[in-house]
């Protein structure tokens, strides 16, 4: 596919970017692992004010970023911002404390001493999606080049300017040559950079299909990887749960970014007691979302990032009613232009429908009625999936209960999910597997390195 911008909203094309030559692949490579000679020996503070300006820029610029994610996923302005935001957060996070947290650690030891070094390994690669294009991104690079590696990034083909500008931001913070690299490449060259003995570290963010390609790939050249990938999490309504408050979260967590995230909730599992005023404040509350250009402030549901997105959510839909699920509200596309879905709630998705292992990034919400706690949890552990989940609950002892019984990476008491600096961020089962985010996302790619003396 071609690294080109088409606007959701109004489905109008820029021209395409052209990919890489072989021979400007090579010339970033090296670029990278000269970089990497002396990056490696800079000091943390001389990192730290790199990534502090490049914190800095991104707010400065931040009106012209979120316009770039608007312009090329759809994301509703604010929203927009909101990442920009929250990506500086992150940089400013890893800036601050990667020090400490890499900080030479003595281990108690019979006789002599030890010491536990952490320290980088090299050139990573990392492949991004275009749901969060700048905090996709920054996840990867900014702990990991604290640490001292130098990364370098393909990114969606969707989203090649939200590319661009990030790499300019990171030259412009006085980044040197090779240490964050953009790359537009095709997929055989993804396979090449893999294969590339100067690359030391995979990462990904995507689908399981794309987790499993590059996993692979890697792990035929023994390469360590972190895979970040879909969800499919559970919203557990108990029965003394705050309704206002699980319905206004319900709508956080399944409409936020039109439904486009991994840790989007997905499932909505409800003990019978709550159920039906639950469906219908839930229903009313997707009726009074307002379609519309997400450039403006009073839009409410922005379209979907493609039309590729639309059509497979269209037919996963159509696939669920072929199989006896019910349309509780929505279900088609939307009478616009641009790639928009009907806020979507499908119910009678039993265990024999395909689409009930499966992941809807849009928003469709498949709704679900239990007789307790033990079915919930229950319905909850029965996906392939296991990122995050929420469970809605006045008793907080009792929620804590219950999401130790999820098996997933991440449960939230009474909110749905939503992503910080200082928490990790990761699942388990097909979603995938280590942490990017808070002290353990700088770990994944350093050498823990035993230093003894006898
Ligand atoms: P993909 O997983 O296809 O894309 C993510 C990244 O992987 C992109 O950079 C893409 O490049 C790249 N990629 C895809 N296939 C390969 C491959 N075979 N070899 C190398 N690189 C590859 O996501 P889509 O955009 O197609 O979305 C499809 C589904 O992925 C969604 O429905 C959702 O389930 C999941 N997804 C999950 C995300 C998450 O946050 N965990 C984010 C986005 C999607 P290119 O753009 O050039 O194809």
């Amino acid at each position: 596919m071609a690294y080109q911008t088409t606007n959701p909203y109004n489905e109008k094309a820029d021209k395409p970017f052209s990919e890489c030559k072989p021979e400007q692949l090579e010339a970033k490579l090296e670029a990278a692992v000269t970089c990497y000679d002396s990056w490696r020996a800079t000091s943390f503070s001389q990192r730290k004010s790199i990534l502090t300006r490049a914190a800095a820029l991104m707010r400065e610029r931040s009106e012209q970023l979120a316009g770039l994610i608007t312009l090329e996923m759809g994301k509703r302005i604010a929203e927009s911002r909101g990442e920009v935001a929250l990506s500086a957060a992150i940089i400013d996070y890893y800036a601050e404390h990667a020090e400490r947290f890499l900080a030479p650690e003595k281990l108690p030891t019979k006789k002599g001493e030890a010491i536990l070094e952490s320290s980088p390994i090299g050139v990573l690669f990392g492949v991004e999606p275009w749901n969060y294009p700048y905090y996709q991104i920054v996840r990867f690079a900014a702990p990991n080049l604290m640490a001292g590696n130098v990364v370098m990034v393909k990114h969606a083909s969707n989203v090649p300017q939200c590319a661009l500008a990030f790499e300019q931001l990171m030259a412009d913070a006085g980044m040197p040559a090779g240490a964050y690299t953009n790359l537009f490449i095709s997929k055989d060259q993804v396979a090449q950079v893999i294969d590339d003995p100067r690359i030391r570290g995979v990462a990904l963010t995507g689908s399981e299909a794309a987790g499993a390609v590059v996993a692979a790939r890697a792990g035929q050249n023994l390469k360590k990887t972190t895979m970040e990938l879909g969800g499919s999490d559970a919203f557990i309504v108990l029965e003394d749960a705050d309704l206002d408050l699980a319905v206004k979260h319900a709508v956080i967590g399944r409409m936020g970014n039109t439904g486009q995230a991994c840790t989007a909730s997905k499932r909505f599992i409800v003990v019978e007691s709550m159920a039906e005023q639950f469906l219908s404040r839930f229903k009313a509350a997707l009726e009074q979302l307002k379609p519309g250009d997400p450039m403006d402030e009073k839009t409410t549901m922005g379209p979907l990032s493609s039309e590729t997105a639309l059509t497979n959510l269209l037919d996963q839909v159509k696939r669920a009613r072929a199989n006896g699920a019910s349309v509780v509200v929505g279900g088609e596309r939307l009478e616009h232009s641009g790639f928009f879905m009907q806020p979507t709630i499908l119910s009678d998705v039993d265990a024999g429908n395909p689409v009930y292992k499966e992941e809807f990034f849009g928003p469709v919400a498949m709704f679900f009625q239990v007789p307790d706690e033990d079915a919930a949890v229950h319905l909850a552990n029965d996906s392939p999936f296991g990122l995050g989940g929420s469970v809605f609950t006045k008793d907080i002892e009792r929620g804590k209960r219950v999401a130790g019984r999820i098996e997933t990476g991440m449960v939230f008491i009474n909110a749905a999910l939503s992503s910080s600096p200082e928490l990790p961020f990761g699942g388990i089962k097909n979603s995938g597997y280590g942490r990017e985010l808070s002290a353990a996302g700088i770990q994944e790619f350093v050498n823990k390195k035993l230093i003894r003396v006898a």
